[in-house]
């Protein structure tokens, strides 16, 4: 684990500005580049590249706070299904070498057959970073204020 790094665009200063959803360790923040709606990274606040880095408190953290990040985005955009995906290391279609979970919310139809997520997924992180679809920094603080709503709903 180092801290932060230099260009790493999830140890960027203003990340915490598009989190929804924050534990001691992690925040999850809204996917600048959307393959579905809803769909967000779960990331640690420190930089770590790998699953096989983190402590197992760490681990047991992550899937906690996945859990809690799932019930906000399946709330705030009306879905019972969701897909989670980790790319490991390039060769497995890592884009960015700072640990993140995809949470992909799920509906019906959404897509033309179900598995279809996943080649849309490896595209999204492949394709050169300026040909991607990307939201701007304000669309992204105005998605995250978003889905902290449905999460107040959630816990009256
Ligand atoms: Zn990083």
């Amino acid at each position: 684990m180092k801290n932060p790094i230099p260009n790493c665009p999830f140890c960027a200063t203003d990340i915490a500005a598009i989190s929804f959803y924050e534990t001691e360790n992690f925040r999850t923040i809204y996917n600048r580049s959307p393959i579905l709606p809803g769909h967000s990274l779960l990331i640690p606040k420190r930089h770590f590249e790998s699953l096989l880095d983190f402590s197992d408190a760490e681990l047991s953290e992550i899937m906690i706070h996945a859990k809690q990040a799932i019930q906000l985005l399946l709330k705030a955009f009306n879905c019972k299904g969701f897909n989670l995906s980790l790319q490991e290391k390039e060769e497995a279609g890592q884009s960015v070498a700072h640990f993140h979970l995809h949470i992909i919310p799920r509906k019906e139809k959404d897509l033309h057959k179900p598995g279809d997520w996943y080649p849309k997924l490896i595209e999204s992180e492949l394709i050169d970073s300026e040909e991607r679809q990307k939201l701007s920094h304000s669309e992204m603080i105005k998605m995250a204020e978003f889905i902290k709503k449905a999460a107040k709903i959630i816990r009256k």
